[in-house]
This record gives structure tokens, C-alpha cells and sequence, in this order.
């Protein structure tokens, strides 16, 4: 198209789209798009033949290409056996540390700082100093990306992609040697196999295997054991079949938790898989507001949240002979106190009952001392070398950057798949449609790409997709979360992305504030990451931060959840376990003792506990609802107000999360018009998510109104679930179901009942500042009131990204707050 007939059809576009005439705005527009979109992919493709075959400025055919590139990998590898210094010689960071640990630059904190200001600091001081530093402890083993081919390695990727990250190779962490591999001929024999023959045959390679027998001897002399073994070596999925095949489930469940309710789904449908059975029967999972198992359960795979509510209700764990605690290191919350109960009660009550511990890293001597000394079993490791490499500068953009190396190894480097880590949903999405967008129209000019997102809020069905083996000549591009550090294990990884941060929560316990924010990883967790790649073959690992960073800027272990988190739950869980001295209870690492003051505050601000520290009727029947203690009270105290059936309902969709409306990009104006069409009247996001439930209601949850109002149909669904599970937790507290659709106040003050602990207060710029501790904070641009700006709302949680943003709030009049927490809030004369 002429450049006149391209603005004539963007012109018509934006007059049939203001006529509103839709159906013809979308042909005649994507008639255009497809056409221009046609003429991009002709001149690249011109311009790629063109320069296809090219080695060292010379046009080859495609033999003497293939030849050549051989060649150099030849050089290559013979480079390699010809520095053996280079291999084998990971230094630990201390090394680093003692001789550059003068240098106290934070260049990575202003990384961080620049990503948040979303690029806005655009200037960054040249950092001399971080580079002479890397020169120096790199030093002669420094090798450049793809050696002294680089040329030959990013010519060829220049063909396809214009920019290009520069890293260095640094180190080189270690394998191990180990005699159990298969010979090709029992590999190809496996092949042969199917189904479950096959699966049967699969379960014999995985490195426990061999250890099989010994493991089940130190179970049974022992009552408390340890378990270490590398990620992917079949702990999660093996140890309860073995169990069960020993005949301990015929005394009661073998459970096994896990730190995340994918991994839970995950594994156990794999394990029902191994086992031939249906899901849900003799093998099953229970997470929170969805329990998948049966009577026949004999294998339970459940989240440590869930197995914490099991216990308030069954404390002796009567209904289980093995426990087994799985992904220890990761030293969740739920993890941490599941270990003080059980440690407090199995040696008295349940002298039977078989604890086990597992790990992915080496921190086992501390679970062994918590322990009484219980002894350690080691799986020996099946690692390949990992080659590490850092980018020589600090990347601002990682998530460009994390795309822009997906595409550089894709088409430089040899087969096998790839795995980034993000830091959740949102960037996950953002980069699979970035890594569509930029692959779009190339056709076979580079090898099939297949991208796999996995998160926590991921179909089911699509979870299923990352573990499917990659088809010949196609390369598989994972996009995963934390979940892909140790608790998935998916075969066939070859190359690892690591950005270097994730989504943590955090907690200051002066103020009370919680917020999730994106950190930097720890060095523990920075080295799970770089093993995921070396666990079929030797793999590569790309930092996108420098080798400076890591030695400097990285914590050596992440900090336990429970010195970094809201305590409120936990020690309302403890305190209706009859649980009384928190200070004193057996901790493997204490809460800070402020943050259990806190707890305790807030539990008796909301009328949980009396001032003697007891549970009070309230107190008791929050403890009921699995949900945080805030939105327990919400509930509880609409019973008050006669709303119960509103409120409920108010909190299933809370508990949904972000992910009820989506926008999509060639929509966006349709999608916002429909969601502030719930918000008329400027009633708050709290009813705002009301309407939305009960406009679904009406309609007899209808897909087609989902879809034509630009809500996930599948968020509501879940929220249906939770809204059955919370209507039946009402009955069992007591608690009529009652309603007043009419009284708006009703509901906003039971809302007000909950979280009076959130409400701030409009400040003349425009921000807000939080009321009893006072900091400034900000209306999230998503939420109906952002243009009102009331003057004091209540707001449900914090997150911090660009800025403190408070997510679904509600105004409130300040008057309530005195009436509803009258010792929380005083009038000032
Ligand atoms: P560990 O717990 O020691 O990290 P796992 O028991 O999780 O090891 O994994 C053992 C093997 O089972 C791995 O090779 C992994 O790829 C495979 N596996 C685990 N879950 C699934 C699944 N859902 N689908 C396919 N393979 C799986
Ligand atoms: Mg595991």
C-alpha cells in the first residue's frame, strides 16, 4: 500500500470504528493489517536470502555453510579440552569476595530502581570501577559468548534479529560422576515401550532408583529422616509410590506436601499416571478451596497450607502412617510451622507415625539438628557441568532482555530447551506475546519455537503442555515462575535464563505493612537455577546481571518466610490449637518477637482475642474460614449487619485475585468501557466485584455474558467454588445466610469490620496517607475510584511497584472507624 491508501484505511478504520458499525470496522481493518503485515515478512525474507549462506563475508551454498559451521564447532570443542583450567574451576563467592570486596557498588540496586521507574532514569553513571573489577577476577579464563566465533554466532543471529546481549563466560559449575546411565541400546529399548510399560520403565532411570531398597530400611528404623537429593531426581514422585508399594498405606495416607498448589496438581496427576489410576481415586490433591481426592485415597498430595488446616482439626494426624515434607529448603510459612506442631506432638502422641523431611539443597544439617540429630539420607546427584555466564553490563529492561537471549540462543546455539525465569502472570504473558510478536511472519527462516507459560493461575490443561517432549527440529521455550526453580522438574532444559529476581512478600512489622514486591534472588536460589539446566546433558546459564552483582549485591539464602511475613494467621491458627506461648514455641528460626506483638495486636484490635491473649467467640469462629484474618472478620461481622450473603461473595472474588478481567490489546477500550460499567456510581471496587458475581448469578452463570463483558469466565467459576465453600463454613459457625441488597453502608462497614487496619486518608497532591502508621500511598490506576479520589478509603492490599499502590478500595466514612474499633481509633479533640 501507498502511503495515501495506508492513512485512507486507517481513516475509514477510525470512522466505521466511531460509526460503531463493528463487524465491518473488523474486516476491512484486518483486510489492512494482513496486508501490510504480508509486505513486512516479503522484504525481511528478501533481505534474509540475500544474506543467508554468509561465512566471513563470503556467500557459501548451503553445504559448504554446514561445513564450516562444523568446523568452528570443532575449534570450539578442541579449545575447550585444551583449557582445562577453565573447567572444573567454579570458585566459591568468597574467593571473589576477598580479593574485590572492596568495592561496595550497588549497581544492581539501581538496576532495580531504574526498572521501577519504568526507564524513566535514564542516565546511569558509567561504572568504571565494576568493570576493571570483572576484568580482573575474570581474568584470563574470561571467554566471550560463542569464543572466537562470536562473529560467526551473532552474524547469524544478526540475519534474523537486530540487537544482541554481550555476556562472558565466568565459571563453570560442577558435575558429577555417575556409573547408572543407560547404554544406548537399554535406551533404545525404552523407546520401544509405551504407555504404561514405558512410565513403569522411566520410574527405573531416575536416580533414586538404585537407593530404593536402602531408603525404605532407614525409613523403617527410623521415625524422623532427612532426605537430599538434587532436583529431578524423583523424591516427590517416587518416595510415596515406594512407600506404598512397602505396604505403609495399608496403616493410613502416605501425604506429601508442597510449597505450591501447582506442584501438588502437577505431581500428583503425574504419579496417577505412573500408577495407572484416575485422578482424584487412590492417588489425589488437596489444595486450598479444591479438594481432589476420595476415600480411596492412599497417596495425598497436598499443599503444607492445607495439611496446617488438616491439623487443626485432626492434630494427632490420625488418618496418616507417613508425612512427608517436601521442598523443605524452601521454608515456607505453613512449612516452618507444620515443623514446631509436628516436632511438639508425633514423639508423644504418634510414636508411629514416619516423618519425612526433603531437600533439594544442603541445608539438611539444620532440619537434622532441629530434628534431635535425625539422620540425614543423601540421593547422590546426577549433574552435568553447567557453564555460567553473566552479561557484562547491568541489563535495566530484563524482561527485554530475557527475550532478546531466548531469540540470540534460538537461533545460534545447538538443539535443546530453554527456560526463563519471571517473576510472575503478568510478565510471563507480557513475554510470550513479545516472543509471538518478534517470531511472527519469519516462517522456516528460524526453527519452530513452541512457548509453554507455567504459573500458579495456569488451566490446568495448559499446565500439562510443559512436560510434553519437544517435537525433532522444533525448540521448547519455557516461561515459568519460582515454581520451575525445585519444585517441577521438566526434562530436556538445556539453556537457562535468570534474570534475577522474583515476586517476594514483604513485612514490616513496625507498621504493619505487607506488600509483594519484586526482589533479587538469593545466590542459594540463583545456583537451583543455573542446575536446571544441566540435568540431561552439560547445559549453559545466562545471568542478565554481572558477575559483579552476583558476588556483591546477592543475599548467599533467601530469608525464611516467617521473618518476612504477617503473622496474624499463623498465630490464630496456634492459638486455636490451644497453643499459647508463641514466644516460646519451638521455631527453627523465630519470627522476629515485633512481628508476633503485631500479630497479636491485630488479632485483639479485631476482637480475635481478648486481653488475656485468648481465643474469643469471634476469634473462634474466624479460625474457621482458611482465609486471612481480616477477611475472616469481614465475614464474621456481616453476620451484624445482615449482609453475610453479599459479603461472602465479596470475599470469593477478593481471594480470585487480578485475574477476573482481561484486556485484550486490540480491545482495550471495549474491555475498560465494560468494567467501569460495574463500577457506576462510583460505589467502590468491593461492590464493583459484587455486581460482577451476582450480574453472573442473574444470568444463570452464563459463558456469553463472561465473554461480552470481558471477564474470565474460568476465574468465576473458581470463585463459585469458593463462594460454596465459604456458604458451608457460615453454617458450620453459625452464621445465617442473610442479605441486604439495598443497604450499601451494611456492607461497606462490614467490610470496614475487617480491615480497618487498611484505611488512609486523601492528602492535598492527590496521594494518600495510611492512618495508624502513616505512609503514602496511592489508588491503583485499575481500581474505579483512581479519577474520584474520596477523601478516606479502605483498601484490601498493597503492592508495590512503580509506587504504594493500594488494589480494591472502598470509601468509608471516618466515623466508623471509631464506632467499629473504637481501641484501634481515637478522636483527636
Ligand atoms: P524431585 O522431587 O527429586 O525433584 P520428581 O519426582 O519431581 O523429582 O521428578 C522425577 C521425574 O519425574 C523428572 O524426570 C520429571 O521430569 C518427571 N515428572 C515429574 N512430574 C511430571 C509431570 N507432571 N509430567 C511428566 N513428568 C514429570
Ligand atoms: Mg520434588
Amino acid at each position: 500500500l501507498t502511503k495515501k491508501e495506508e492513512g485512507e484505511m486507517i481513516r475509514r478504520a477510525n470512522a466505521l470504528e466511531n460509526d460503531g458499525i463493528d463487524t465491518l470496522r473488523k474486516v476491512s481493518r484486518q483486510e489492512y493489517l494482513k496486508k501490510r503485515e504480508q509486505k513486512k515478512v516479503e522484504e525481511l525474507r528478501d533481505e534474509v536470502l540475500d544474506n543467508l549462506y554468509m561465512f566471513d563475508g563470503v556467500k557459501l551454498t548451503e553445504t559448504e555453510y554446514q561445513d564450516q559451521r562444523n568446523k568452528v564447532e570443532l575449534v570450539k570443542l578442541l579449545e575447550k579440552s585444551v583449557q582445562p583450567d577453565d573447567i572444573n574451576e567454579y570458585r566459591m563467592p568468597e574467593a571473589y569476595d576477598q580479593e574485590g570486596g572492596v568495592n561496595q557498588d550497588k549497581r544492581f540496586a539501581v538496576a532495580i530502581q531504574r526498572y521501577r521507574d519504568d526507564g524513566a532514569a535514564e542516565k546511569m553513571n558509567p561504572h568504571g570501577e565494576q568493570d576493571a573489577w570483572e576484568d580482573h577476577q575474570i581474568g584470563k579464563a574470561k571467554l566471550s559468548f560463542g569464543s572466537k566465533n562470536k562473529k560467526q554466532a551473532s552474524d547469524d543471529y544478526q540475519f534474523v534479529f537486530e540487537d544482541q546481549i554481550d555476556f562472558i563466560k565466568a565459571s563453570v559449575m560442577d558435575g558429577d560422576k555417575f556409573d547408572n546411565d543407560l547404554s544406548p541400546d537399554a535406551l533404545e529399548e525404552l523407546e520401544a515401550k509405551t504407555g504404561l510399560e514405558k512410565l513403569q520403565e522411566d520410574r527405573k532411570t531416575l536416580p533414586i532408583y538404585p537407593y530404593r531398597e536402602q531408603l525404605l530400611q532407614a525409613v523403617k528404623d527410623y521415625q524422623v529422616l532427612v532426605i537430599v537429593g538434587e532436583t529431578g531426581s524423583g523424591k516427590t514422585t517416587q518416595i510415596p509410590q515406594y512407600l506404598h508399594e512397602a505396604g505403609y498405606t495399608k496403616l493410613g495416607k502416605v501425604g506429601c506436601t508442597q510449597p505450591r498448589r501447582v506442584a501438588a496438581m502437577s505431581v500428583a496427576a503425574r504419579v496417577s499416571q505412573e500408577m495407572g489410576v484416575k485422578l482424584g481415586h487412590e492417588v489425589g490433591y488437596s489444595i486450598r478451596f479444591e479438594d481432589n481426592t476420595s476415600e480411596k485415597t492412599i497417596i495425598k498430595y497436598m499443599t503444607d497450607g492445607m495439611l496446617l488446616r488438616e491439623f487443626l482439626g485432626e492434630p494427632d494426624l490420625a488418618s496418616y502412617s507417613v508425612i512427608m515434607v517436601d521442598e523443605a529448603h524452601e521454608r515456607t510459612l505453613s512449612t516452618d510451622i507444620l515443623f514446631g506442631l509436628v516436632k511438639q506432638d508425633i514423639s508423644r502422641f504418634r510414636p508411629d507415625l514416619k516423618l519425612l523431611i526433603s531437600s533439594a539443597t544442603l541445608d539438611a544439617e539444620k532440619f537434622s539438628d532441629y530434628f534431635d540429630s535425625a539422620p540425614i539420607f543423601k540421593i547422590p546427584g546426577r549433574r552435568y557441568p553447567v557453564e555460567i555466564h553473566y552479561t557484562r553490563a547491568p541489563e535495566a529492561d530484563y524482561l527485554d532482555a530475557a527475550i532478546v537471549t531466548v531469540l540470540q540462543i534460538h537461533v545460534t546455539q545447538s538443539p535443546g530447551d530453554i527456560l526463563v525465569f519471571f517473576t510472575g502472570q503478568e510478565e510471563i504473558e507480557t513475554a510470550e506475546e513479545t516472543l509471538k510478536h518478534r517470531t511472527k511472519g519469519l516462517g522456516t527462516k528460524i526453527a519452530e519455537l513452541i512457548i509453554c507459560p507455567i504459573y500458579a493461575n495456569l488451566p490446568t490443561e495448559l499446565q500439562a503442555k510443559i512436560f510434553e517432549p519437544t517435537p525433532e527440529g522444533a525448540r521448547k521455550v519455557v516461561l515459568a515462575t519460582n515454581i520451575a526453580e525445585t519444585s517441577l522438574t521438566i526434562d530436556g532444559i538445556k539453556y537457562v535464563i535468570d534474570p534475577g529476581f522474583c515476586k517476594m512478600k514483604s513485612y514490616n512489622p513496625r507498621t504493619g505493612m505487607e506488600s509483594l514486591l519484586v526482589t533479587p534472588v538469593s545466590k542459594a536460589s540463583a545456583m537451583q537455577r543455573a542446575g536446571r539446566s544441566g540435568r540431561t546433558g552439560p547445559g549453559m546459564c545466562f545471568r542478565l546481571y554481572t558477575a559483579y552483582n552476583y558476588h556483591h549485591d546477592l543475599d548467599d539464602n533467601t530469608v525464611p518466610e516467617i521473618q518476612r511475613t504477617n503473622l496474624a494467621s499463623v498465630v490464630l491458627s496456634l492459638k486455636s490449637l490451644g497453643i499459647h506461648d508463641l514466644l516460646n514455641f519451638d521455631f527453627m528460626d523465630p519470627p522476629p518477637s515485633e512481628a508476633l506483638l503485631k500479630a497479636l495486636e491485630l488479632l485483639f484490635a479485631l476482637n480475635a482475642l481478648n486481653k488475656h491473649g485468648e481465643l474469643t467467640k469471634v476469634g473462634r469462629r474466624m479460625a474457621e474460614f482458611p482465609l486471612d484474618p481480616m477477611q475472616a472478620k469481614m465475614i464474621v461481622a456481616s453476620d451484624k449487619y445482615k449482609c453475610s450473603d453479599e459479603i461472602i461473595s465479596i470475599a470469593a472474588m477478593l481471594s480470585i485475585g487480578n485475574s477476573i478481567f482481561y484486556r485484550p490489546k486490540d480491545k482495550q477500550v471495549h474491555a475498560d468501557n465494560a468494567r467501569m460499567n460495574f463500577h457506576t456510581g462510583n460505589v467502590g471496587d468491593h461492590m464493583a466485584l459484587l455486581k460482577v458475581y451476582n450480574s453472573w448469578r442473574e444470568t444463570n452463570f452464563s459463558t456469553q455474558w463472561c465473554y461480552e463483558n470481558y471477564i474470565q469466565v474460568r476465574s468465576m467459576k473458581r470463585a463459585r467454588d469458593i463462594r460454596d465453600q465459604l456458604e458451608g463454613l457460615l453454617e458450620r459457625v453459625e452464621i445465617e445466610l442473610s442479605s441486604s441488597p439495598n443497604e450499601l453502608d451494611a456492607v461497606k462497614k462490614s467490610i470496614t469490620s475487617g480491615f480497618f487496619p487498611h484505611s488512609a486518608r486523601l492528602q492535598k497532591n492527590g496521594s494518600y496517607r495510611t492512618v495508624k502508621h502513616p505512609q503514602t500511598v496511592h489508588i491503583h490506576p485499575s481500581s474505579g475510584l483512581a479519577q474520584v479520589l474520596p477523601r478516606w478509603v479502605v483498601y484490601h492490599e498493597l503492592v508495590l511497584t512503580t509506587k504504594e499502590y493500594m488494589r480494591q478500595v472502598t470509601e468509608l466514612k471516618p466515623d466508623w472507624l471509631v464506632e467499629i474499633a473504637p481501641h484501634y481509633y481515637q478522636l483527636k479533640d
